[in-house]
C-alpha cells in the first residue's frame, strides 16, 4: 500500500475500453465511445473496488467514498448546468455493469432526480408534462422495487386496473393525469409495504441507490448466473451513474436494443429491436413488445441513419459483434451500451470465420473469439429435417437447436425436476431474471411474450438453449398448470418439441438425429488443428465409435475399455464359466471361447483406426461385476430351497453362490481389480494379447494395413507389478506372432491412475513404452472419494457451497490431482527421456484440464468420441492461452 487513498471514482472522460477491471464492461465502454467521439450521455463511475471494499466491511462503505460521489456528482453538475434536486434538474441513471456481462442479473434505477419538488419543472422545461409524469411513476415502481424492496407487482397490479379502468391496453394510452393519479397511487403502495415514507432527498436516494446496485451483486440469481458461467463471486461491480436521456419524451423519441450481427445464426444482418416514447427497461423486460428495428428507417430516419453507422464504427474499433443499447430523445441518438455481444456457439463460428474473410481478424484472434464449451452445444442431436410433422404454434426463433421435454410452468419445478436429470420445457408468460435457475436446469424454454431481445432470448442464446420466444397464440394458466393453443390443452408433464432455429413448437416428441460438423465448425477446427501442440484420441470400444471418433478428427484411440465385451449377453456365460473354473486348464478352455470374440472386436475397431495408434487397455473391473449380486443370489437360494425345486438348479445357484461370496470385496473400487486381478489369473491378459494380435494380423491381411497397437496394463502401482504383465504380454505375443510367422510391432504401456504410480514413476517408466493417466481413478485415490458415493452426496453440497470451484471429476482438481500428474510426468520422463504421455480419463475433454495438460507438456489427450472437436479447439486454445474473454 502506498498510504494513498483508493480511488473509487472516474468520471467518463479518464476511462477507457482497457480499463474493464475496475470499470466494468459498461463503464469502460461507455468511455471507450466517449473517447470515439460517439453521442453517450455524461456521468461517471463508481469502481469495482468500491463494491469489493462494501461487500468485505459487511456492507460499510469505505470512507471518503459518499463525499468522493457528491464531488463526482458536483463536476457533473458543472458540466450538465443542471443540479440533482434543482429546479434546472439533473436526473440520473444508476445502472451496474460488472466486468464480465450478467444481463438482467443486477439493478438499474432510472430517472433518478426526480420528486414532488422537480416534477413540474421538469414537465415546463420539457414542455411535456405527461413526460414528467410518466418519468416520475416509473422511477417510483423501480426505485421502491429495486432499493426498497417493494415486491413489483403490486406497482404492475395498480398500473394494469388503472388500464382497465381507462379501458386502454398500452401505457403510451394513459394521460397525464392518470399518471398524476398512479404517483399517488404508488406512493401509498410503498408506505403501506414498507410502513415509511420513500426517502425523498435526491441525493440520499443516490446513496441508497448505489449501495442498492452493489447489493444486487449478490442476488441468488446473480450467483446463480455466475456460477452457470463460471465468473469468480469476488469481482464486484461498478455502477455507473449518468445523465437521464429520454426515450419516453413522445413520438420523436425511442429506446432499443440491436446486434451488429444476429446472434443465432452470425449472419451478417441488421438485428434489433425498438420501441417508440419508452424507456430501457421496457424493451429489455419484454413488457411490450418491440418493433424490428429495420421499422425504425421509417419512423425516425435520421436518428436511425446515424445508428447504423455507429453499428459499423463499434464493430470495426472493437472487431467483434456488438450488443448496443441506445436511446433517441427528440431525434437525437444517444448510446447507453456496448458490449460484445452474447451469441450462440454457431453464430459465434460463423462471425470468427467471417471476420477473417473480411480481414477483420488473424486466425489465431477468430480461435480467441469461441468460447471450447460452448461448442458442446453443437454437438446435441438435431431435429431430423425430414419429420414431416405440423407444429401446433409458431414463436419467434430465439436461440436454435432443438428441444424436447415435459412442460412445466415453474423455474422452482423445472430447476428441481431438470436437476433430477428430467427432461423439462420451461413454459412461462415471459422470463425473469429471477427465473434464471430454472432456464439452466430446463431443456429450453417456450414464452408467450417478449422479442428477439427479451430477457428469455438473450440468456438462452448465452446458455445455448433452445428458445422459442413471444409465441402469442398460446395461453398459459399458472394456476391450473395449462398451455392452450388453440383447442388443444397441454397439462404439465405432456411432452412437446421446440425448434429454437425456425420458433415452431410440436405437441409430440420429434425424433433428433446427430449432429453434423458445418462448414463453419470444420473450418475453424481446421485452423485450431494447426495451432494445437496436444494429440487428441478418442475413447472408444467399438467399430462404430471408433469410426464416429475418427469422421471427427481423433488421430487414434487413447483408451479401448475391454470389459465391455466381457458384459455383452452373448458372452457372459463363457465369462462366468471362466470365473466358476476349479482349475487352470477349466479356465484355460473357457477363455479359448472368449478369445475368438475379443478377437472380432479388436478387428472391427483396429479397420476404423487403420494407420493410426490404438491402445488397448487389459481387463481392468473386479470379476465380481460379472456375476450376479450377492443380495440376488442369495434370494435365488432361499427361495429354490423354500419351493423345493430342481435339485440341479440349487446346486448351480449354490456354487455362484459361493463363488459371489469369495469374490466379494467391501471396497472393490480398491480391491482385485485391475492388473492385481492379472497378476492373480495371468491367463487373462494372455488370451487378451493373442486376440489383440490376430486381430491385427488379420486386419493387415485383409486391409492391408493395420492399427498402431498398444497394450495398457491398468491400476499399476508397482513397477513390479508392471514388469510381471509385460512378461505374460510379451511372451504371449511372440508366440503368437511367431505361429503366424510374422512381424508386429506393440508396444506395452500402462495406466498411470494411482498416486503410489505417479510418485514412483521413474521405476515404473523403466518397464513401460507409455503412461496414460487415468485421471478418474487418479481422483478418486488422490482425493479419496468414490465418485459413485460422492456425486450424488457430499460432492454437490461442497460444489454449492462452494468449499471447491467445481465437481473434480468433471474438471480437474489442478492443485490435487493435477500436481499428482505433474509429479508422474516429470518423474515418468526423467527416468525415460520422450516417454510417451497421454490422458485417457474423462478429463481429456474438458477445455480447463486440457489447459493444464499443455501447460504440462503432455503429448495427447484421449476423450469420448462427441468431445474430439471440443478437445481439438480447447488444445489450440490452451496454447494461444485461453484465458476467459470479458465480454461485459
Ligand atoms: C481412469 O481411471 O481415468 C480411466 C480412464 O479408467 P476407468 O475410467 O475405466 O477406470
Ligand atoms: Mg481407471
Amino acid at each position: 500500500m502506498t498510504g494513498e487513498a483508493a480511488k473509487y471514482l472516474y468520471d467518463m472522460s479518464e476511462g477507457s475500453a482497457d480499463m474493464r477491471t475496475i470499470l466494468g464492461g459498461k463503464g469502460a465502454n461507455l468511455a471507450e465511445m466517449k473517447r470515439l467521439g460517439i453521442p453517450v450521455p455524461d456521468g461517471f463511475t463508481v469502481s469495482t473496488a468500491a463494491c469489493v471494499d462494501t461487500m468485505r466491511a459487511g456492507g460499510e462503505w469505505p470512507d471518503g467514498l459518499w463525499e468522493d460521489v457528491q464531488t463526482s456528482l458536483e463536476r457533473l453538475e458543472e458540466r450538465t448546468g443542471r443540479t440533482l434536486g434543482g429546479q434546472n434538474p439533473l436526473l440520473l441513471s444508476v445502472r451496474s455493469g460488472a466486468v464480465f456481462s450478467m444481463p438482467g442479473m443486477m439493478d438499474t434505477i432510472l430517472n433518478l432526480g426526480i420528486s414532488d419538488d422537480t416534477v413540474e419543472a421538469l414537465a415546463a422545461q420539457a414542455e411535456n408534462p405527461r413526460f414528467a409524469w410518466d418519468s416520475y411513476r416509473r422511477f417510483l415502481q423501480m426505485y421502491g422495487d429495486v432499493v426498497e424492496g417493494v415486491p413489483p407487482h403490486l406497482y404492475e397490479d395498480e398500473l394494469t386496473s388503472l388500464k382497465a379502468r381507462r379501458g386502454v391496453e398500452q401505457d403510451t394510452e394513459l394521460s397525464t393525469e392518470d399518471l398524476q393519479e398512479l404517483v399517488a397511487t404508488f406512493k401509498d403502495v410503498s408506505r403501506r409495504e414498507l410502513g415509511r415514507e420513500l426517502p425523498t432527498d435526491p441525493h440520499e436516494q443516490l446513496r441508497r441507490a448505489i449501495d442498492a446496485v452493489f447489493r444486487s451483486w449478490d442476488t441468488p440469481r446473480a450467483r446463480v448466473y455466475r456460477k452457470a458461467n463460471d465468473i469468480p463471486d469476488d469481482l464486484g461491480t461498478a455502477v455507473n451513474v449518468m445523465q437521464m436521456v429520454f426515450g419516453n419524451r413522445g413520438e420523436t423519441s425511442a429506446t432499443g436494443v440491436c446486434f451488429t450481427r444476429n446472434p443465432s445464426t452470425g449472419e451478417h444482418e441488421l438485428y434489433g429491436e425498438f420501441l417508440v416514447n419508452a424507456q430501457g427497461e421496457d424493451v429489455v423486460a419484454g413488457i411490450r413488445t418491440p418493433r424490428p428495428l429495420t421499422e425504425m428507417e421509417q419512423v425516425l430516419p435520421q436518428a436511425y441513419e446515424q445508428l447504423v453507422q455507429t453499428m459499423r464504427d463499434l464493430e470495426a474499433h472493437y472487431k467483434d459483434m456488438q450488443d448496443i443499447e441506445f436511446t433517441v430523445e427528440e431525434g437525437t441518438l444517444y448510446l447507453l451500451q456496448t458490449r460484445n455481444g452474447k451469441r450462440t456457439a454457431a453464430a459465434a463460428l460463423k462471425v470468427a470465420r467471417d471476420m477473417v474473410e473480411e480481414g477483420v481478424l488473424t486466425r489465431e484472434e477468430a480461435l480467441q473469439r469461441v468460447e471450447p464449451g460452448q461448442l458442446d452445444q453443437l454437438l446435441h442431436p438435431a431435429i431430423d429435417a425430414e419429420h414431416g410433422r405440423t407444429p401446433v404454434t409458431k414463436g419467434l426463433p430465439a436461440s436454435p437447436g432443438a428441444a424436447v421435454g415435459e412442460v412445466v410452468f415453474d423455474a422452482d419445478i423445472a430447476a428441481r425436476r431438470g436437476e433430477a436429470g428430467e427432461a423439462v420445457v420451461l413454459v412461462r408468460y415471459e422470463t425473469t431474471p429471477d427465473d434464471i435457475h430454472g432456464v439452466i436446469q430446463a431443456q429450453g424454454v417456450l414464452t408467450a411474450h417478449g422479442g428477439m431481445t427479451s430477457h428469455a432470448a438473450v440468456v438462452a442464446r448465452g446458455m445455448g438453449k433452445p428458445c422459442v420466444a413471444g409465441a402469442n397464440a398460446i395461453r398459459i394458466n399458472t394456476s391450473e398448470r395449462t398451455l392452450s393453443i388453440g383447442d388443444r390443452v397441454f397439462h404439465e408433464g405432456d411432452v412437446i418439441t421446440l425448434d429454437g432455429s425456425t420458433g415452431h413448437v410440436y405437441g409430440e416428441a420429434l425424433e433428433l438425429v446427430p449432429p453434423q460438423i458445418n462448414e463453419d465448425f470444420a473450418a475453424i477446427l481446421g485452423w485450431a488443428d494447426e495451432v494445437r501442440r496436444l494429440g487428441v484420441r478418442a475413447n472408444a470400444d467399438t467399430g462404430e465409435d471408433a469410426a464416429k471418433a475418427r469422421e471427427l478428427g481423433a488421430a487414434g484411440i487413447g483408451l479401448c475399455r475391454t470389459e465391455h465385451m466381457f458384459m455383452a449377453a452373448d458372452r457372459l456365460p463363457a465369462v462366468r464359466e471362466m470365473i466358476l473354473a476349479d482349475d487352470e486348464d477349466a479356465r484355460a478352455q473357457a477363455l479359448e471361447k472368449i478369445l475368438p470374440m475379443q478377437q472380432e472386436d479388436f478387428e472391427a475397431i483396429f479397420t476404423a483406426m487403420k494407420g493410426l495408434p490404438v491402445t488397448v487397455r487389459l481387463l481392468d473391473p473386479p470379476l465380481h461385476e460379472f456375476l450376479p449380486s450377492l443380495v440376488d443370489q442369495s434370494l435365488l437360494v432361499q427361495r429354490l430351497e423354500l419351493t423345493g425345486g430342481d435339485a440341479g438348479e440349487l446346486d448351480r445357484a449354490k456354487v455362484l453362490l459361493g463363488q459371489v461370496k469369495r469374490l466379494h470385496e467391501l471396497n472393490p473400487m480398491l480391491g482385485t481389480r485391475g492388473c492385481r486381478l492379472a497378476m492373480l489369473y495371468p491367463e487373462i491378459p494372455a488370451m487378451q494379447a493373442r486376440a489383440i494380435v490376430r486381430a491385427a494380423l488379420a486386419v493387415r491381411e485383409r486391409e492391408g494395413e493395420t492399427a498402431g497397437v498398444e497394450i495398457m496394463i491398468p491400476l499399476v502401482a508397482y513397477a513390479a507389478e508392471l514388469q510381471s504383465q509385460r512378461r505374460v504380454v510379451e511372451e504371449a505375443v511372440a508366440e503368437e506372432l511367431e505361429s503366424a510367422g510374422a512381424e508386429l510391432e506393440v508396444s506395452v504401456g500402462t495406466m498411470i491412475e494411482l498416486p503410489r504410480a505417479c510418485v514412483v514413476a521413474d521405476q515404473i517408466a523403466e518397464h513401460a513404452d507409455f503412461f496414460s493417466f487415468g485421471t478418474n481413478d487418479l481422483t478418486q485415490t488422490g482425493i479419496g472419494i468414490s465418485r459413485d458415493d460422492a456425486e450424488g452426496g457430499f460432492l454437490s453440497a461442497y460444489v454449492a457451497e462452494e468449499v471447491i470451484p467445481s465437481n473434480p471429476f468433471e474438471s480437474i482438481d489442478r492443485d490435487g490431482v493435477g500436481g499428482l500428474v505433474q509429479i508422474g510426468a516429470e518423474k515418468g520422463r526423467a527416468a525415460k527421456p520422450g516417454l510417451k504421455l497421454g490422458v485417457c480419463g474423462e478429463h481429456g475433454g474438458d477445455p480447463a484440464s486440457i489447459a493444464l495438460f499443455e501447460e504440462l507438456g503432455l503429448d495427447y489427450v484421449s476423450c469420448s468420441p462427441f468431445r474430439v472437436p471440443i478437445a481439438r479447439f480447447a488444445a489450440a486454445r490452451a496454447v494461444l492461452g485461453g484465458q476467459k474473454r470479458a465480454d461485459g
